[in-house]
């Protein structure tokens, strides 16, 4: 095969629909000439997931609900057994209930706090031990991540405690898995309209902002998520982990944000 990523095969977690980030970046690998592995969250997402598998020609290793352990181990069996052994991971992951992501973070619950940090943190350690077993060749794991890990951002709350975390587990597991050529690294992805979005309040608001304040004046895309996506999957980035590598227009570097857009 042909492309930047000829030869190499991947598990893809977090396709809900074609608007999803990690939908962006498995084409972006498609066309690079990877196989893909993706998984879809219950029966409800199957129907959406099962034409876009066919769209790519990927293979679909099944139901996984990162809360239910046995059905992440059924993932990694079917990888094992379709494959072998696998050259890269993305995790587009991430939950909380949506009634916290409003008002204060100070009044997330207990209960909330947990379910937010096992979803959207634990997961991505565990999928980096399940995938380490898979990958004696090296290989590279990819999460992504908000610019709410870094700043308090309106609406974000236990979100941003949540990516904070998220982005700390990229560093240790950059350094448990470096010596064994396992390269982990995140990309901080601008705010996009996808599913999970929906459930963030004044989504628009803040998608104008964006626009009104980052350096490329626009906001991101997840076909150019998908397309940085492919510098950390493929062996571009041989040299490069730890890192969290923000695609997001720019937004990130502006120290002193107008005070309102015009139009919002
Ligand atoms: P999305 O709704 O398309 O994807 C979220 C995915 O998480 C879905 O596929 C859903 O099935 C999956 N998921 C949720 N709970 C799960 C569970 N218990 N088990 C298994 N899967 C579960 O939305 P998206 O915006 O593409 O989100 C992907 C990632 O990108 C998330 O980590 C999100 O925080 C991050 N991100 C999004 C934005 C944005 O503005 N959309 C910005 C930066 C980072």
């Amino acid at each position: 095969g042909q492309g930047l990523m000829a030869g190499k095969r991947g598990l893809i977690l977090g396709v809900a629909n074609n608007r999803s980030i990690a939908w962006g970046i498995a084409k972006a690998c498609a066309e690079q000439g990877a196989e893909i592995s993706l998984t879809y969250q219950g029966e409800a997402f199957r129907k959406r997931v099962e034409p876009l598998a066919k769209e790519l020609g990927a293979h679909i290793a099944g139901h996984c609900d990162v809360t239910d352990p046995a059905s992440l181990d059924a993932v990694f069996d079917e990888i094992k057994k379709q494959w072998g052994k696998i050259d890269f991971v993305v995790h587009a992951i991430a939950f909380s209930d949506k009634d916290e992501l409003d008002g204060r973070y100070i009044d997330t619950t207990h209960g909330n706090f947990l379910r937010t940090m096992d979803i959207s943190v634990f997961s991505f350690t565990t999928i980096a031990k399940r995938a380490e077993e898979l990958m004696p060749d090296g290989g590279s794991l990819l999460t992504l991540t908000y610019y709410g890990a870094e700043k308090v951002m309106p609406h974000y709350n236990v979100m941003g405690v949540a990516k904070a975390a998220l982005e700390a587990s990229v560093r240790y597991l950059a350094v448990d898995l470096g010596s064994k050529n396992i390269r982990v690294n995140a990309i901080s992805a601008g705010p996009i309209k996808t599913l999970a979005a929906s459930g963030i309040g004044d989504f628009r608001y803040i998608l104008k902002w964006n626009e009104y304040n980052a350096p490329l004046k626009r906001t991101v895309t997840p076909e150019e998520v998908g397309d940085s996506g492919l510098y950390f999957l493929s062996d571009l980035s041989r040299g490069v982990t730890g890192e969290i590598h923000h695609v997001d227009s720019g937004y990130h570097v502006v120290g002193m944000k107008a005070v309102d857009a015009p139009d919002i």
